[in-house]
């Protein structure tokens, strides 16, 4: 999980001009995790910053998407018409969301690069990153039954 350090710098180098509602964005993201929604942004950012605005929210996403430093994923559309975000620069991993609660994991798992390769191997086209979303219903909500299968 990339801080907020991180992206400062990245924007430093950019000559990202950053305005103290900007900041707030930031550190609420750092502090989030990934796969956080504006929503949730939103809702942390109001503890540090209370006039933060949605707009303000959107825009910084919006602007950190435009310099490559966030992903914005739909994940299945399972916050019907929510984004999740999640910063750059890690593998690439599959996300497996909770129908029920909306709970997002990751799992880094050797398929995706043997995806990739099968891409590759398959079709000619050199294949550089795949997205895999899994829908599913996290341990707690499938209740007992999860938990006695195993
Ligand atoms: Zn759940
Ligand atoms: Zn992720």
């Amino acid at each position: 999980m990339a801080s907020a350090p991180h992206l400062l710098n990245a924007l430093k180098e950019r000559n990202v001009r950053l305005t103290r509602q900007r900041r707030v964005v930031l550190d609420a993201l750092a502090v989030s995790g990934n796969h956080v929604r504006a929503e949730d942004l939103l809702r942390e950012g109001r503890k540090r910053d209370p006039n933060l605005d949605r707009a303000t929210v959107y825009r910084t996403l919006a602007m950190l998407k435009e310099h490559g430093l966030i992903d914005e994923l739909d994940l299945l559309h399972l916050d019907g018409r929510g984004h999740y975000y999640e910063m750059r620069g890690h593998q690439d991993h599959v996300h497996i969301g909770c129908t029920e609660c909306g709970r997002v994991t990751e799992l880094h798992s050797p398929i995706v690069q043997a995806l990739l390769d099968e891409v590759a191997s398959h079709t000619g086209f050199r294949a550089t990153s795949a997205r895999i979303e899994v829908q599913a219903r996290c341990p707690e909500c499938a209740g007992g039954n999860a938990r006695e299968q195993r």
